[in-house]
């Protein structure tokens, strides 16, 4: 098999760049527990003010964002109101159970997106045979949706259908960026109406380690108990919060390069036979399609593709993902397309 030359797997299989690398080599370092850490202390920063939060938490992954907050928000048999297709119901590894003993109420969005009357509906009465929903759950950009962007009209309904309950809410923002890139809306504007919200450094923003929560003063000195409590207090940290800060002076704007990558790939496969995609539904970086009609399944699919040196993902039996990050240009794209291509060609009858 030959080497992977375009990599679609995820935005996780970014490398850092030169550049980042030499902002690393440079940081200033202290004891990140002890808050000494000058360049976690400045991501911290930096984070709150980017979500118009009060503070933030330096974490080693989005994971952990997720689960800390969970842990904060909730008391074991409590319930969570999320999309069905939430990253933290599908590969955490059961860790709401684990850790927080909460369980979940899934809702039946559109492409990740559900809506005030999907809220209204899911959050219990509160009888006392009633798990007592104390959490509602946005993950903007929905990844198993498809890369879609809550709409913010939509996402300011859905809170204030929680907050008019009483219910707490977390917004989910490992690609928070993406959806402000491809939207206009501010990060600021995006997380207001939430409790907590985080965004990840190791997707599209292309650093090695590490995600950032934010929240109310309050919400964070709880946070960094169970930080501490879960082994996520670290050390010298500012070597990889200094990548954090150069991704957020250099890798945000450059985003919609990735946008547009997703759209031209999800064009090129649109025309080829037994692919089923709708190029319209492209909002970001993340490229589903269907390849039931092609007579591969997804695994099939991915492996003959690998045979051309392109990586995608079998994210279901007919279902791949493909996503473009900063180490795939425009180039490689046509690169991905040209391998999709052979891999579809009728085989040559001999003779
Ligand atoms: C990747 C991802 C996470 C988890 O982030 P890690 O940094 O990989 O732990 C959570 N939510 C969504 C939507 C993600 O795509």
């Amino acid at each position: 098999m030959p080497a992977i030359a375009v990599d679609l797997y995820s935005d996780t299989q970014t490398r850092p760049t030169a550049a980042m690398r030499r902002a690393i080599a440079d940081a200033e370092v202290g004891d990140e527990q002890r808050g000494e850490d000058p360049t976690v202390n400045r991501l911290q920063e930096r984070v709150a003010e980017l979500l118009g939060k009060e503070a933030a938490l330096f974490l080693p992954s989005g994971t952990m964002c997720n689960e800390i907050a969970l842990k904060v928000h909730t008391r074991p048999g409590d319930e969570v109101v999320a999309d069905r297709t939430a990253h933290v119901i599908n590969y955490e590894a059961g860790a709401p159970g684990l850790i927080s003993g909460v369980m979940f109420s899934a809702v039946d969005g559109e492409r990740g997106v559900f809506t005030a009357e999907h809220a209204a509906a899911a959050i219990r009465a509160g009888s006392r045979y009633d798990p007592p929903t104390r959490l509602l759950w946005v993950e903007n950009t929905s990844n198993l949706g498809g890369g879609t962007v809550w709409p913010l009209e939509i996402v300011t309904q859905v809170c204030a259908v929680a907050r008019g309950r009483g219910i707490a809410t977390h917004l989910d923002g490992a690609r928070l960026l993406n959806a402000v890139v491809a939207s206009g809306v501010s990060a600021a504007a995006f997380a207001a109406p939430f409790d907590s919200a985080w965004i990840d450094f190791t997707k599209g923003l292309g650093a090695p380690v590490g995600a950032c929560l934010a929240g109310s003063r309050a919400f964070i000195e709880e946070a960094w108990r169970y930080k501490q409590a879960l082994g996520g207090a670290m050390r010298q940290a500012g070597i990889i919060a200094a990548a954090g800060l150069y991704a957020l002076d250099y890798h945000v704007q450059r985003l919609a390069d990735d946008h547009v990558n997703a759209r031209r790939l999800a064009e090129g496969l649109a025309v080829l036979p037994g692919i089923d995609i709708d190029p319209a539904t492209i909002e970001t970086n993340l490229v589903f399609f269907d390849v039931a009609q092609t007579g591969m399944d997804a695994q099939q699919w991915v492996a003959r593709l690998g045979e051309h040196g392109v990586r995608m993902g079998a994210m279901g039996p007919a279902r791949v993902r493909a996503v473009t990050h900063l180490d795939v240009d425009a180039a490689g794209i046509e690169q991905a397309l040209a391998a999709a291509r052979a891999v579809l060609a009728p085989a040559p009858t001999g003779g």
